[in-house]
């Protein structure tokens, strides 16, 4: 390396030493993700909108179906894909060459969660920006996920562009899933990642609308309870495809704090029925993108 006037030679040694690290993690992380088929982020403008529900739940569908799914629950802010899926009492194990096992979970979906890293679900630990990236860069590097189908990484919340950063470390990304309410609220909220992801060069497959209406336990019928369009103002502003809409089902909460699959013990409820139809189009969606 030539070293420029100024620079000394150990500034420069520095340098070249942090260029090798960077490299050779990318050269892991490629090497670790390569046996992974599609890699799909899933993203929210605001916390509480249902995107770690509707992560879990897409990952219980698609492995109903028989594919091999992973998740790398990467919300740094509140990892709750262990606790929706019952895996809150699970461990990581690390391998001797230092290589994480993650977590098997219900139909074999492997998990891999910040959860099991921080000390207690209680403990609130302040995460800079470099050290996100580069947590997640280490569960990419490491994990031993095998040969999967579908990879689905539950992203930290926010309209900014920390989600997309984080996500652009993957190799060969497929694209986001963004999860917004019927509200405009949040709708303009997604509007904003939707709109950074575009710039970034970053593929939205689909939106999916969650709380679209109460389903009624008593009647089976579904209520409107917030208003607006949300999803499908989304999906005709950006020419993305409403993959679907969840309605709210108040057992989802109780068989969460449970950790029960309700997608598997309720398969002819409307919220079952709704994520089979998400699936069927994300597949859609696929399959156009293979051509
Ligand atoms: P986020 O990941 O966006 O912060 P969560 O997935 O944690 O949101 O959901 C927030 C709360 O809303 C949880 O208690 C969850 O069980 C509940 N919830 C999410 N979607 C639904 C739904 N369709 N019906 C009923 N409750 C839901």
């Amino acid at each position: 390396m030539a070293v420029k006037p100024g620079v000394s030679k150990e500034e420069a040694k520095k340098k070249l030493q942090a260029l090798i690290t960077m490299k050779t993690k990318q050269r892991m992380i490629e090497e670790s993700m390569k046996n992974i088929k599609y890699k799909i982020g899933v993203i929210s403008g605001k916390g509480g909108v249902g995107k770690s529900t509707v992560t879990a739940n897409l990952a219980v569908a698609l492995a109903n179906k028989g594919y091999k799914v992973g998740i790398i629950d990467s919300d740094f802010h509140g990892p709750s894909i262990p606790k929706i899926l019952g895996l809150e009492d699970e461990k990581v194990l690390v391998t001797e060459d230092k290589k994480f096992v993650p977590v098997e979970g219900p139909l074999g979906i492997k998990v891999m969660s910040i959860y099991y890293f921080l000390p207690d679900p209680t403990t609130a630990v302040i995460w800079r920006g470099p050290l996100k990236k580069s947590f997640l860069e280490e569960i990419l590097a490491s994990t031993l996920f095998g040969y999967l189908d579908f990879l689905l990484i539950d992203l930290p919340p926010g309209t900014g562009d920390e989600a997309i950063n984080l996500v652009q470390t993957l190799p060969n990304l497929t694209g986001l899933i963004a999860v917004t309410q019927p509200t405009e609220v949040s709708a303009i909220s997604v509007a904003k990642s939707i709109d950074f992801a575009k710039k970034s060069g970053v593929r939205v497959l689909g939106i999916v609308e969650n709380m679209s209406g109460f389903l009624c336990p008593v009647e089976k019928k579904v209520y409107r309870v917030f208003p607006g369009n949300g999803g499908q103002m989304l999906s005709d502003k950006y020419s993305i495809p409403l993959l679907g809409r969840i309605p709210i089902d108040p057992n989802i909460a109780g068989s969460a704090d449970k950790g029960e699959i309700f997608l598997i013990k309720n398969p002819e409820s409307p919220f079952t029925i709704e994520f089979n139809n998400v699936i069927e189009r994300l597949l859609r969606v696929l399959k156009e993108l293979n051509g």
